[in-house]
């Protein structure tokens, strides 16, 4: 068991939601809240793994604790798995939520191939410099206009076949067990209890 990790993050919502994923496995979650005016990270890179790993390094370092970092995003094939990095500002300076999605409906126009793909990509990076990759990818399809008020980001165009519903028409408990982010918390737990055995 992992005593105590500091979450790269200010972000209330995501410490919650890593805390209870993590139940078990590592105890106690802290986030840079908890910390005296940590270091800035600037997100420059150009896969989400450089970035987690950035931000990862950065905290372990500033604070001599184990610290995990994320970074996710929205891969669509028929844009070579643009808006990847940058789908948090793809429509730009200004960018927020609704012009993101009309910025990819536009770029996606009559395209028949909507199949994409939220990923994200987690990195706990140790004192010691001993560092863990954990990925996690949920699949789904762009559909041509918006449903649903649930999720942020892109979940209203990001369909679910299997579920006939976008990732904002499900519960939230649903997408927090099929989500991108549950998958890679999923890896990283099966790869630190594999090293404990
Ligand atoms: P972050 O790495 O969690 O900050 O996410 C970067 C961007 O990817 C967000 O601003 C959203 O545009 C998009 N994104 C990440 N996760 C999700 C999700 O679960 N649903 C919808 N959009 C997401």
């Amino acid at each position: 068991m992992i005593e105590k990790i500091v979450l790269a993050t200010r972000n209330k919502g995501k410490v919650k939601e890593f805390a209870d994923l993590l139940e078990g496995v590592i105890d106690n979650v802290i986030s840079l809240e908890d910390l005296k005016s940590p270091p800035e990270v600037i997100e420059d890179g150009e896969t989400f793994t450089e970035n987690a790993l950035k931000k990862a390094r950065t905290i372990a370092e500033y604070s001599g604790k184990p610290a995990l970092a994320d970074d996710s995003g929205l891969a669509v094939e028929a844009l070579g798995g643009r808006p990847g990095v940058y789908s948090a500002r793809f429509a730009g300076e200004d960018a927020n939520d609704k012009k993101n999605i009309e910025k990819l409906l536009s770029e996606l126009g009559e395209e028949t191939n909507r199949r994409a793909k939220f990923v994200c990509v987690l990195a706990l990076v140790f004192p010691d410099g001993e560092e863990i990759i954990a990925k996690g990818d949920c699949p789904g399809v762009i559909l041509n206009e918006p449903r649903g008020e649930g999720g942020f980001g892109y979940d209203p165009v990001f369909y679910l076949p299997d579920r006939a519903k976008t990732m904002a028409e499900v519960a939230p408990e649903i997408k927090n067990s099929i989500s991108h982010r549950a998958h890679a918390v999923m890896s990283l737990k099966e790869i630190l209890s594999s090293q404990k055995g």
